[in-house]
């Protein structure tokens, strides 16, 4: 149950797994702090948000006022990693704090096993009314822990309105953790945005003019430098083997891009708003964050479930308590992994130990970082074989099973355009990042689930978006 002191001092005793007792000999520091008993605890993710895309983390195109605004009122996390890039995957690597070789949802439409802890679980143990608010219908697999669950194909601002009613349809005081999922800066809606949002965006949002904007893109993006007037080359950019034949098809994927970004925004704040009204002074905590990001022409692939370059991987997360935190940057690195830990750290009774770190030693200054990489993995689909990446101050190792492994300084490369894997200095990185991805534990979690028996209204939506045959 809640506790009826306003406080509760926590002891942060860290999950310590094999992978930071190979690296360090000794678990992360324990910490001692003190958190409000929380009214309402709310965990927003913004399907397929790339970090560098959101003006927060400085993207000339004001794509996000709303979190820029709230980012002066809270912590921001430079430096946040999805597990895997893909929907179902990495919500139930937020939800239970652990990677998808261990909780076993590898592909979208499998199901979250029950038997896994969960925040959820951990929420409604303490005595908390849980809820999940979510944009597409498939991800039903990862929500069966929650009280009262809601999806279906449908707009930010419709989830929003749900999630708000339900919010106001409680018994006055009642504490509650909810999750809302938004959708729209997936490929959904994209006509309709079309029509809605690109007035705006050619009106107000270009930064710079036309021919310097496409340089700042394409700088960003790797894609062709290239003058309007030269011809273009051909510039292959998924799967598929398409073929982008000029700049104006790249302008046009970014603009729609961005303002699905602005739309989900404006989705953001309009939940903020209705919800800050129904818990009012109340202690209440806002954990906002995305799955993964999408590439957009960079390293030749258009999406996000097929690579781990840090264009899928590289996302915002933001938390913001009420009462205030003292607003930050931590620029270390993190993982989704440790959402988990970091929503249920205030709880009484406390859930069974994480295997991930809570964020809440860098939330309040005492430490600068994690001395444990974050590790990512590719979605087993298609054919291309296993990729495992690793990131650490800084670098990053890519394990790839069929190719060629990667070795980037993300300081100096950050669109990771040239691998250095034969640079002597990049040797001992490469050593203790290859140690580290052996020394991963694969057997923690869950059991192997298919996704053949999905209703057919799931497997045609996960069809629509082209994530089964
Ligand atoms: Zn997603």
């Amino acid at each position: 149950m809640l506790s009826n002191h306003p406080l509760l001092v926590l002891a942060f005793l860290a999950a310590c797994s094999p992978t930071e007792q190979a690296q360090e000999g000794s678990p992360e520091t324990a910490t001692t702090v003190e958190l409000p008993a929380y009214r309402g605890v709310v965990l927003v993710t913004i399907d397929t948000l790339r970090a560098d895309h959101v003006s927060l983390h400085g993207y000339l195109r004001e794509t996000t006022p709303f979190l820029d605004e709230l980012a002066e009122r809270s912590v921001v996390f430079e430096n946040a990693q999805a597990s895997m890039p893909f929907t179902g995957p990495s919500h139930s690597s937020i939800l239970t704090g652990l990677h998808p070789f261990q909780h076993k949802v590898m592909v979208n439409g499998q199901s979250l096993s029950p038997k896994i802890p969960n925040v959820a679980m951990a929420f409604r143990d303490a005595g908390y009314r849980t809820s999940a608010f979510v944009s597409t219908s498939f991800l039903r697999s990862v929500t069966k822990s929650f009280d009262e669950v809601s999806l279906g194909k449908r707009t930010g601002r419709a989830t929003v309105k749900q999630a708000v009613q339900w919010a106001e349809e409680l018994e006055p005081g009642t504490p509650f953790f909810m999750w809302v999922h938004l959708f729209n800066v997936h490929e959904w809606e994209v006509e309709k945005l079309k029509k809605e949002r690109r007035p705006e965006l050619a009106e107000g949002s270009f930064p710079l003019d036309p021919d310097a904007w496409y340089d700042y893109l394409a700088r960003h993006h790797g894609w062709p430098m290239v003058q309007a007037t030269d011809p273009f080359p051909e510039f292959s950019w998924d799967s598929n083997g398409r073929v982008i034949t000029s700049r104006e098809i790249l302008l046009e994927t970014v603009d729609l891009y961005d303002a699905r970004v602005q739309y989900v925004d404006a989705s953001v704040r309009l939940l903020f708003n209705k919800l800050g009204q129904v818990i009012g002074e109340d202690p209440a905590l806002w954990l906002i964050t995305s799955d993964h990001g999408e590439g957009l022409g960079s390293h030749n692939y258009k999406g996000h479930s097929g690579k781990i370059f840090q264009e899928q991987l590289h996302v915002p997360l933001l938390v913001f308590q009420q009462p205030a935190l003292t607003p930050r940057r931590v620029s270390g690195v993190v993982s989704l992994v440790d959402v988990a830990p970091t929503l249920t750290a205030g709880l009484d009774p406390q859930p069974p130990a994480w295997e991930s770190l809570s964020l809440w030693p860098l939330i309040l200054g005492e430490q600068s970082g994690f001395s444990r990489p974050a590790f990512a993995q590719r979605s087993p689909v298609g054919s291309a074989g296993d990729v495992f990446a690793l990131i650490h101050e800084g670098q990053k190792y890519l394990y790839r099973a069929k190719h060629q492994d990667a070795f980037y300084d993300l300081t100096t490369d950050p669109q990771e355009l040239s691998s250095n894997i034969d640079a002597p200095d990049a040797e001992a990185t490469r050593s203790m990042l290859h140690a580290q991805l052996k020394a991963l534990d694969w057997s923690v979690g869950g059991q192997d689930t298919d996704i053949s028996d999905l209703p057919e209204d799931i497997l045609q939506e996960l069809k629509a978006l082209g994530y089964v045959e």
